[in-house]
This record gives structure tokens, sequence and C-alpha cells, in this order.
């Protein structure tokens, strides 16, 4: 039997990967490693807690002796690195924790998982889960594709980008067997509503003002997370070691044409006349150092490992909307208290 440990199971993405490994992979037993930061949710997987092949692991990859620790105790022979700080706006006000846990903790897992099997690599692989933000910003046209240059402009990006490189240099320097994804903006069940999607649903269903940064032009290229998690699986079982690989669904949109998809979508399901959602939208002022266009070439994956987005993008809108119209307790929950005080702060205070 193989031991995965998946970290950052509590979260968004890190959730719907567990699932996935957990229900399609009964051979392996899964450990899900969680600070369970505002942003961990053990609600997110609360439906697999039991299951014979899956164990929590409440702890911080932050913390060297702990994490050297563990993979001593479970000698895991594999890992999908999902943990992070994910928010570019919170690492534009609170940088230090984005090196801390991005890049400190990634080292950290490096090391241990290089102490432990040193020499004896058959078999064994670790998976870096990143983002297409380390690139950069495109201009009007133009595709990121895996030769691109890094050159992250937000304090996340950049902390994404410096553990890549921690990623490849201990493939070069020690050997390490790793794969490495970046992958394009993820949406869909149980995500945390301070990003654009989940706050916007929320605001829809309050009658709450929709912020859109700057004239709504910034281009994003979005991908349904449980296609991400499919995309995990391939890339972790065919991927090619010390390789990387662009994940994303060719589906790029401007802010202001995916928020009024989305108000018609809702105006429809809530059953409210058509143009009501759209009148809640405000502008409001541009994030700094905010990057125009993100969108993946992601020919790659789609041509060497045979992976593609298995829904369309109004497909997957409609079955987030549909996710979070049924499950308004899980919502509630995750905006009242800590997150709501930030959102004021963030988005309401002149
Ligand atoms: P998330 O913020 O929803 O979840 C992050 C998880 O990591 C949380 O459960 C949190 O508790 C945990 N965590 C944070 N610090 C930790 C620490 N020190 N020790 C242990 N656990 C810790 O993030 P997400 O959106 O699911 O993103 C997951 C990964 O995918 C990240 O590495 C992110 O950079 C990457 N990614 C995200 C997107 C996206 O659109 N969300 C796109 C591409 C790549």
């Amino acid at each position: 039997m193989k031991k995965i440990l998946i970290t950052g199971g509590a979260g968004f993405i890190g959730s719907h990967t567990v699932r996935h490994f957990v229900t399609n992979y009964p051979e392996y037993t899964i450990y899900n490693l969680d600070a369970l930061t505002y942003a961990g949710n053990l609600e997110n997987i609360k439906d697999i807690e039991g299951k014979p092949n899956y164990k929590f692991i409440k702890g911080d990859i932050t913390d060297a002796d702990f994490i050297i620790g563990l993979f001593n105790e479970y000698k895991f022979d594999g890992v999908i690195h999902l943990a992070a700080e994910s928010h570019v706006d919170r690492s534009i006000s609170a940088p230090n924790v984005f090196v801390k846990t991005n890049v400190m903790g990634t080292v950290n897992l490096l090391n241990a998982f290089r102490v432990l099997w040193q020499d004896k690599w058959r078999d064994k692989r670790f998976y870096h889960i990143s983002t297409d933000e380390v690139y950069g910003s495109l201009g009007l046209s133009g595709l990121f594709t895996e030769e691109s240059l890094y050159n992250p402009n937000s304090p996340y990006s950049a902390s994404k980008a410096a553990s890549d490189h921690f990623v490849r240099a201990y493939g070069e320097t020690y050997g390490l067997p790793y794969v490495l994804t970046n992958c394009s903006n993820n949406y869909g069940p149980n995500h945390f509503p301070e990003k654009l999607i989940p706050l916007f649903i929320n605001n829809i269903i309050n009658m709450q003002p929709l912020p859109v940064y700057g004239d709504g032009k910034y281009t994003r290229d979005w991908l349904f997370v449980l296609d991400h998690a499919r995309a995990i699986d391939v890339v972790f079982h065919t991927g090619v070691n010390h390789q990387t690989y662009n994940i994303g669904g060719f589906n790029e949109w401007q802010n202001i044409d995916l928020v009024k998809l989305l108000c018609a979508i809702m105006d429809e399901k809530l059953g409210r006349s058509k143009g009501t959602s759209e009148k809640l939208i405000t502008y409001v002022k541009d994030r700094p150092g905010h990057d125009l266009r993100y969108a993946i070439d992601a020919g790659k994956i789609n041509n060497e490992l045979g992976w593609k987005p298995s829904v369309t993008f109004e497909e997957g809108l409609a079955l987030t909307v549909d996710w979070f119209l049924a499950n308004q307790e899980w919502l509630n929950n995750v905006t009242s208290g800590a997150y709501m005080q930030y959102y004021k702060k963030q988005y309401l205070t002149p």
C-alpha cells in the first residue's frame, strides 16, 4: 500500500483533491496534513471522515522538526503539496506569512522527503502545486507556456515562484523526483468567499454591492476545481519526473463579463427579474501591482498526458451556483466572524 501525504487538504482545491484520491484509490492511504488556518475547514471533507484509507493530521508545515518527525513516522512514498497562503490581497497587506508558509514550508517538506529517501528514489514522487501567477502579466495577446519566464508581481506570486525554484533546485541538486504544475484560477464548491466568484455569489444572494476592481477589464483563465483535481491525479501518476505542466481550460474571461454572466445565472436561479443583480456592480479602487491578463497554454498536458477539462465554464459555473445555494449554512458559517471583519476592511472602508 502506498502512503500519500496531501498538504492543505482542508482548503479549497486540497479538499477536492483529497476526496478524489480517497475515493478513487482505496489501495493508497491518504494523509491530509493541514494547519487549519482561516482558509482550512474540516467541513469541506466531512463526508470522507472515517474512511479506512484516510487520516487527518493537524500540523504546520513551517515547523521543521514536526515535519521531519512526521516523515520519519509515516514514511510517505508520495507528497502532493497544496498547503499555502493563497490570497493575493492578503499578501499585499501582510507578506511575511506568505514567505514563511509558501517558501519555508515548502523547503521543510523538501528537506524531510530528501532525508527520508535520499538515493532510494525509485517509485517516490514529490508533486508541487503552483499557479500561473508566477509568470506575471500578459499583454492583450499570447499565452503562458512552460517556457515562459518567471516574472511575479505580487508578494503571493513571488512566494509561489520562490517555492517553485526550490523544488526545481532540489531536483537538480539532489536528484529529488518532482513534478510541478502551474494552474489557472480555480472555481467551484467550497471556494472561500474572499475570492471573486464565491464572494459575488454570496453578495448577490444578500443583495450586497459587487466590488469590481478598476475598469473590470482584468482577464483570468478559469478552471473548474474538480477538473483540477483530475489533472493532479493524471500528473501524479503519469507525469514525467523533473517536468512542469501548465493546467488550464483555454477559458479566458474579462472580470466584468464573468460578473455579468454570473449575475444572469443568479437572477434566473433566484427567480429575480433580469438585470436585478447587475445593478449591484460597483467599481472599486484598483489593487496595486494588478496583473492585466493571465492565460494558459495547456497544450502540453492535453497532448502528452491526455487530460482535458470535463465541463464548460457555463456548466461549471451553474454547478457552483447550485452548490452555494444548497449550502448556505456553510457559507454563513464561513462569512461570520473573522472573515467578515477582513472583508469590511478590504472592500467596504472608504
Ligand atoms: P486555500 O487557501 O483554500 O487552502 C490552503 C490550505 O492550506 C488551507 O486549508 C490552510 O489551512 C492550509 N495551510 C495554510 N498554511 C498552512 C501551514 N503553515 N501548514 C499546513 N497547512 C497550511 O488555497 P487553495 O485555493 O485551495 O490553493 C491550494 C494550492 O493551489 C496553493 O498552493 C495555491 O497556490 C495553488 N493554486 C491555487 C489556485 C486557485 O485558483 N485557488 C490556482 C492555482 C494554484
